[in-house]
């Protein structure tokens, strides 16, 4: 079905009814909300917000969606652009007021004991626990419930997208409830960066270190982002220690591990390993489907079981992307209506498989799996039966089929030229195996582990 809607300022009052829905509140309420519509120029929507930092935002991080969004409710739209329009200055006005950024003057109450930038969705019950989060898990469950403090500093570090940010803002979220009293900061390493120049600025460096100092709990989110910035770094590290002196909680995050932060002082690599270091791994087909189906519970419509399955088959990079692929899958099924299909799915999320799967090829995947079994390349094309040879070209043809989209035909065709049959036979073999075969089930989780990094 087609909406008949042609004129696209009236398109627009749907498609920004639904952002707060889409992106979730603390989206809508800090950026999403400002946008207005200013033009159609055919193939390209023109919005404004207010401000270039609110336009850079919402640019980085929810442009996409919303690009998606207005390509869903009309085909022509190839292009989103976003302006800034300075006129509306009631909502400049508003959104800094909001901002802690915009704030010169410091105080410990602008940050600590304030939830402001806390995302509520983001508290332990709704963190969903597998193999390659449980470490993360449950140090950040012990640092919270904690009276005392058993590892300093918690450093958890992994891939984006992985929950690191979830459990920060989970651990601040219950020690709010359970403590208000205890002064608690959360912030990124680029708002300490920010904080730390503007006291420079204004000459409040006394009230920035006082801040710092004297808190019970200071968390700082993504410290790869201090790589390079020196005086930050210095900074930072005489707060660090002055935390650590008086035993006071400290918990960082990062892309990597400690000793591998590349642009950030060695002396602070190695106290940064100090404490508990735990890393998320990458998600697993399991973890995948957990999360779905508890984030699918909570939606207003049903996703069955088989798009479900098919989305933690298809969708591997990050639990980010999963959730974007279930609001993209929604938000289609509410602007043209009807229940939601595979078939609709796979419609609706054409650019993003595809952005899935051209990180993984045939040859990539033959690649890991020769290199897991100590094998030949040579050998996923050659036509040896012998069972060391035929076993892992057996394991490769099924994660081909997992991994990529391509059909059995397609991919017995890389593998020396085989029938679409044989393919198919493989993949039915594997997954008995996997049942009965605990090695063989190991070295799949293995491998699904690496392809899916
Ligand atoms: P990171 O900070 O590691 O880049 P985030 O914490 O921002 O990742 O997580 C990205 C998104 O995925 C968030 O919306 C978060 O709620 C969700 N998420 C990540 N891991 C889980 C999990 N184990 N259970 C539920 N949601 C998760
Ligand atoms: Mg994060």
């Amino acid at each position: 079905m087609k909406i008949e809607i042609e004129n696209k300022e009236q398109l627009w009052t749907h498609i920004s009814a639904q952002l707060q829905d889409v992106f979730g509140d603390h989206a809508y309420r800090g950026w999403l909300r400002f946008l207005k519509f200013e033009e159609d120029a055919g193939a390209k929507v023109i919005l404004s917000v207010p401000t270039a930092f609110i336009r850079d935002l919402i640019k980085s991080k929810y442009l996409e969606g919303i690009t998606d969004l207005w390509g869903q409710a009309n085909e022509e739209v190839k292009v989103v652009d976003i302006i800034v329009v300075e006129k509306n200055e009631e909502a400049r006005q508003d959104n800094f007021e909001n901002a802690p950024k915009a704030s010169s003057k410091l105080s410990l109450d602008t940050l600590s004991g304030n939830t402001d930038g806390l995302d509520p969705r983001f508290n332990f019950d709704n963190f969903v626990v597998g193999k390659p989060n449980e470490l993360a898990y449950a140090a950040a469950l012990r640092v919270a419930e904690s009276d005392t403090v058993n590892f300093n500093p918690l450093f958890l570090y992994g891939g984006v997208g992985l929950g690191k940010t979830h459990l920060m803002h989970s651990i601040a979220w219950h020690l709010h409830n359970m403590h208000p009293k205890r002064k608690v900061i959360y912030l990124s390493a680029e708002q300490f960066m920010d904080y730390y120049i503007r006291s420079l600025r204004h000459k409040t460096m006394i009230d920035f270190r006082d801040m710092f100092r004297n808190v019970d709990v200071l968390m700082v989110d993504d410290i790869q982002f201090m790589s390079g910035k020196n005086s930050t770094q210095e900074e930072f590290f005489h707060t660090f220690n002055a935390l650590i002196d008086q035993k006071k909680q400290i918990i960082l995050s990062a892309d990597q591990s400690p000793s591998d932060l590349t642009g950030i002082e060695e002396r602070m690599r190695s106290r940064f390993g100090w404490g508990l270091v735990v890393d998320i791994h990458p998600t697993t087909y399991e973890l995948r489907l957990g999360i779905l189906q508890a984030k699918a519970e909570n939606l207003d419509v049903k996703i069955p079981q088989d798009v479900i399955e098919f989305l933690a088959h298809k969708i591997t990079s990050n639990v980010r992307e999963l959730e974007g692929a279930l609001n993209k899958i929604r938000a289609r099924s509410m602007l043209i209506g009807g229940p939601i299909t595979l078939e609709g799915t796979r419609e609706a999320l054409k650019d993003l498989l595809r952005a899935n799967e051209r990180l993984l090829t045939v040859d990539e995947i033959q690649r890991q799996v020769a290199e897991h079994f100590n094998i030949r390349i040579s050998d996923m094309k050659s036509s040896k039966r012998l069972r060391a040879v035929a076993r892992p070209r057996q394991v490769a043809m099924y994660m081909c089929k997992n991994f990529t989209s391509k059909s059995w035909a397609a991919i017995g065709e890389e593998f020396g030229g085989r029938d679409h049959s044989t393919v198919m036979h493989a993949c039915k073999k594997v997954t008995e195996l996997k049942g009965t075969d605990p090695d063989l089930n190991e070295d799949i989780h293995i491998l699904e582990r690496i392809l899916s990094a």
